[in-house]
């Protein structure tokens, strides 16, 4: 049977697309029409209620929109229950109390001076006495307006930044910061077991970045192989994956 398209409404003939979401649409609508930078859904009245385009210029649909993090308390809850959910995996920081903020996508830019598409930002400051952090002090920043799921995973992803430096690990190999900080994030979006998790997770196996998705399947493996504790260790005795 031919499929109907779920952006025109008509049969497809020749080429067509599906989306993740069951969704297929005809080939020319897929240039033609914006799709949702959270989601991948193409963004029209029929097909996700519509949507917006927020001052910065990301695209986030109708479906996405009503889960959007904007404001300040619910990010800083959202953020202390995935630090107790990455605890329950044995992920620990302690102690934590972060300052945290919603920022910009030119704010995040500013901070974030090594350039790429972030979704968040992490800064530990401390105080060493004899080799021994005697003070710190943590702040994350995520960008305003992310879906949830996308939120959650960003925020699980800075905290293991933060778990890095206090643990003063500053000199390993981006692909295992990057790579564990992708983990932590694949586990907390697993504990979701929603189809925006699962569709962040396949994006985290299926990015091409050598640091950050190359980084990540490695230090996958090597958790399937030896668990959670196998790997934290592993990432506390070596400088690379
Ligand atoms: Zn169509
Ligand atoms: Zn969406
Ligand atoms: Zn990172």
């Amino acid at each position: 049977m031919q499929p109907i398209c779920t952006y025109c409404g008509r049969p497809i003939i020749g080429k067509y697309l599906k989306d993740y979401w069951g969704n297929s649409y005809c080939a020319e609508h897929i240039k033609a029409v914006p799709q949702c930078d959270y989601c991948g859904r193409l963004i029209s009245p029929k097909t996700t209620r519509g949507g917006k385009t927020y001052s910065d210029g990301r695209r986030i649909c109708g479906i996405c929109l009503p889960k959007a993090v904007t404001e300040n308390q619910t990010g800083r809850e959202l953020l202390g229950k995935v630090h107790d959910l990455l605890e329950e995996t044995g992920i620990m920081i302690q102690p934590f109390k972060p300052d945290f903020a919603l920022i910009s996508r030119s704010r995040l830019k500013q901070l974030d001076r090594r350039g790429g598409e972030k979704q968040g930002f992490a800064t530990f400051k401390r105080r060493m006495v004899k080799a021994k952090i005697t003070s710190f002090k943590m702040e994350i920043f995520i960008l305003n307006g992310l879906p949830e799921s996308s939120f959650i995973s960003t925020c699980a992803h800075e905290l293991m930044h933060i778990w890095f430096y206090s643990r003063n690990i500053t000199d390993a190999s981006p692909a295992l910061i990057e790579g564990s900080c992708n983990m932590a994030a694949y586990l907390i979006l697993k504990k979701q077991g929603t189809l925006e998790a699962e569709y962040l997770i396949k994006g985290l196996f299926e990015d091409k970045n050598k640091i950050y998705g190359a980084g990540f399947r490695k230090i996958q493996k090597l958790t399937d192989k030896r668990g959670t504790s196998g790997w934290l260790e592993y990432a506390i005795k070596h400088k690379r994956i």
